[in-house]
């Protein structure tokens, strides 16, 4: 995944402000904080998409989250945090390797909620048939096994597999 340049991070080939390690995942200091102490943490294995990556997974990474989240607070005499992971383009993620945000809030930081950064008008009567639909969408879309997400070799001609999967 030579191309990627959190898998360089993860590799020690480009450097970083580490903060955390362990066999799964890694954390680091963003490049371009919004905050004092903005944090990313990362699986060193490269998946695009948090939806990408197995359960097991996903759980130890947020609890490695949780784990430097309470330090990050306590460092930096945050009075909040905003805790989250951009999943796919049309979501601001820009870098194609899963990486949760761990942002230090403040009074005035002019931030804002998680839930007000998209204003698209719904319907509220059509809320029941959401609700309907994804309960039984529940369980119809497992996520990867371990095996599945094996690199395939590479092929000529087709983009690299660290890309976005939509491209
Ligand atoms: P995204 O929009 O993909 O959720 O955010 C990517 C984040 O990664 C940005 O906040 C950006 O500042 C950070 N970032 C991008 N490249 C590097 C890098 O080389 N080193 C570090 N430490 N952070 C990076
Ligand atoms: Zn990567």
């Amino acid at each position: 995944m030579e191309e990627c340049i959190f898998c360089k991070i993860v590799e020690g080939e480009i450097p970083s402000l580490k903060v955390y390690e362990d066999n799964n995942c890694i954390a680091f200091l963003d490049i371009n904080p919004c905050s004092p102490g903005h944090t990313i943490v990362i699986p060193r294995r490269h998946y695009p998409l948090l939806t990408d990556m197995p359960d097991d997974l996903v759980k130890d990474i947020f609890a490695a989250v949780s784990l430097i989240s309470r330090a990050v607070q306590s460092v930096t005499n945050a009075q909040g945090l905003t805790v989250g992971t951009n999943v796919g383009k049309a979501a601001g993620q820009e870098v194609p390797h899963v990486h949760i945000h761990i942002i230090p809030r403040f009074e005035g930081d002019k931030g804002a909620a998680i839930q007000h950064i998209v204003r698209m008008p719904v319907n509220k009567e059509e809320l029941p048939g959401y609700a309907d639909k994804i309960r039984s969408a529940i369980g119809k879309f497992p996520s990867p096994k371990e095996e599945e997400k094996k690199e395939a070799p590479k092929e000529k001609g087709k983009k690299p597999k660290w890309y976005f999967s939509n491209e």
